[in-house]
C-alpha cells in the first residue's frame, strides 16, 4: 500500500506547490474562514496550513491518512457534482508517503486538540483552537531523485503562492496568508469579489480590464477580460475556473483566444479572470489527478459561449 502511494504520490505531488494546493482545498473543503500557509524553502523543508474550519475528531485522524478514506463522496452524484473541491481520497495518504506528515486538529465540542504523526501512526493530546494544522515536512526526503527536480527556494516559493492565488480568486469570502521563513509574503483579506481581484491581481489589472457577464441558463460566465494594455505590464495572467474549481483548458483558452484575435497583435498573451457555472451534469471532472481537467459534454457550444463573452466584454463586434 505504501508503494501504491507513492506512485499515486507522483501523480498528485510534483512539487511544493501541488501540496499547498491540496491542503488549501481542504481547509476549503472543511468551511474555513481564514487559511494560513507557513512555507520554509520553498516548502521544501515545510509546508504548514493551518485553518479554523470543522476539524476532525480525534477517532477519524487515522482514517483520514488512508488511501481512498474520503469523508466526501457519499453518493454517485456527488462524484458527478464539483461542488466540492477535494473528492478522491489520496491526496493525505499520497502526501504521507513522500514527507513528514503530522495533522493536529481540534473538532467542535473536543475537550482538546490531537496530534497524528503519519509514519508511527502515534496519537498524542495537542493544544489548537477549533480546526486543523497540517504539517508536510522534507518533502521527498526518500526520493531523491523526485528532489532533484525541485528548482530554487525562490521558484518554489513562487509556484506555492500562485497555488494559494488561485485558490484565493475563487474564494473572496475566506481570509488568506502566505508566509516564508517566518515572513509575511501575501496577506488577502475576507471582502468581496471585487476587492479580492483588486488585491491579488492588482489595481493596475481592474483599471485595464473590462466586466465579463455572458451566457445564459445552464452556462454563466463572469470575471474580467484585459484590455491590450494588461498584457504589457503581466502576460501570465490567466485564471480560468469552471464552478469554482480552478482549470487549464485548451478549448476555453482557445475560446477566449479567439475572441482577442483582433483585438491582440502579435504574440502578445491575452490578460483574463473568468468564472464559468455549468451544470454539472454537463461537465466531466476527476479526468486528472490534479483536478486541473475538465471535460465537456458540449465543446462547441462551450467555446463560442465563451468567445462571444469576451468578445461582448471588449466591444469587439461579432464576426
Ligand atoms: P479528500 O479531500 O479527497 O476527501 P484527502 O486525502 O485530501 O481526501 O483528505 C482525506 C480526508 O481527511 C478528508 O475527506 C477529510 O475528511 C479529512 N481532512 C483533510 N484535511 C482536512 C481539514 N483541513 N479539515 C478537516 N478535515 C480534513
Ligand atoms: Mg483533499
Amino acid at each position: 500500500d505504501e508503494l501504491i502511494s507513492q506512485i499515486a504520490a507522483g501523480e498528485v505531488v510534483e512539487r511544493p506547490a501541488s501540496v499547498v494546493r491540496e491542503l488549501v482545498d481542504n481547509a476549503l473543503d472543511a468551511g474555513a474562514t481564514q487559511i494560513q500557509v507557513k512555507l520554509m524553502a520553498g516548502g521544501v523543508r515545510a509546508i504548514v496550513v493551518e485553518d479554523d474550519g470543522l476539524g476532525i475528531p480525534s477517532e477519524e485522524l487515522p482514517l483520514a491518512l488512508r488511501r481512498h478514506a474520503t469523508s466526501k463522496i457519499r453518493s454517485l452524484e456527488e462524484l458527478e457534482a464539483v461542488g466540492t473541491m477535494g473528492f478522491r481520497g489520496e491526496a493525505l495518504a499520497a502526501i504521507a508517503s513522500v514527507s513528514e506528515m503530522a495533522i493536529a486538529s481540534r473538532s467542535e465540542g473536543a475537550a482538546h486538540a490531537h496530534r497524528i504523526d503519519a509514519r508511527s501512526g502515534e496519537l498524542a493530546p495537542a493544544a489548537r483552537a477549533r480546526g486543523t494544522s497540517v504539517e508536510v515536512r522534507e518533502l521527498f526526503f526518500s526520493t531523491p531523485a523526485r528532489r532533484k527536480f525541485l528548482k530554487t527556494d525562490a521558484t518554489e516559493l513562487a509556484h506555492c503562492v500562485e497555488a494559494v492565488r488561485r485558490h484565493a480568486l475563487a474564494r473572496p469570502d475566506v481570509g488568506f496568508a502566505v508566509w516564508h521563513e517566518g515572513k509575511l509574503v501575501e496577506q488577502w483579506r475576507a471582502g468581496t469579489a471585487e476587492q479580492r481581484v483588486a488585491d491579488v491581481l492588482g489595481q493596475e489589472f481592474v483599471a485595464e480590464s473590462r466586466e465579463v457577464a455572458g451566457g445564459a441558463g445552464p452556462l454563466r460566465i463572469h470575471g474580467r477580460a484585459g484590455l491590450p494594455e494588461a498584457s504589457r505590464s503581466r502576460a501570465d495572467m490567466q485564471y480560468v475556473y469552471v464552478n469554482g474549481r480552478f482549470v487549464r483548458d485548451k478549448l476555453i483558452n482557445h475560446g477566449v483566444r479567439s475572441a482577442y484575435e483582433d483585438v491582440l497583435h502579435g504574440h502578445r498573451q491575452p490578460c483574463y479572470l473568468l468564472f464559468l457555472e455549468i451544470d454539472p451534469s454537463l461537465v466531466d471532472v476527476n479526468v486528472h489527478p490534479t483536478k486541473i481537467e475538465v471535460r465537456f459534454r458540449d465543446g462547441r457550444e462551450l467555446h463560442q459561449r465563451v468567445r462571444y463573452a469576451v468578445q461582448d466584454a471588449l466591444a469587439v463586434s461579432r464576426a
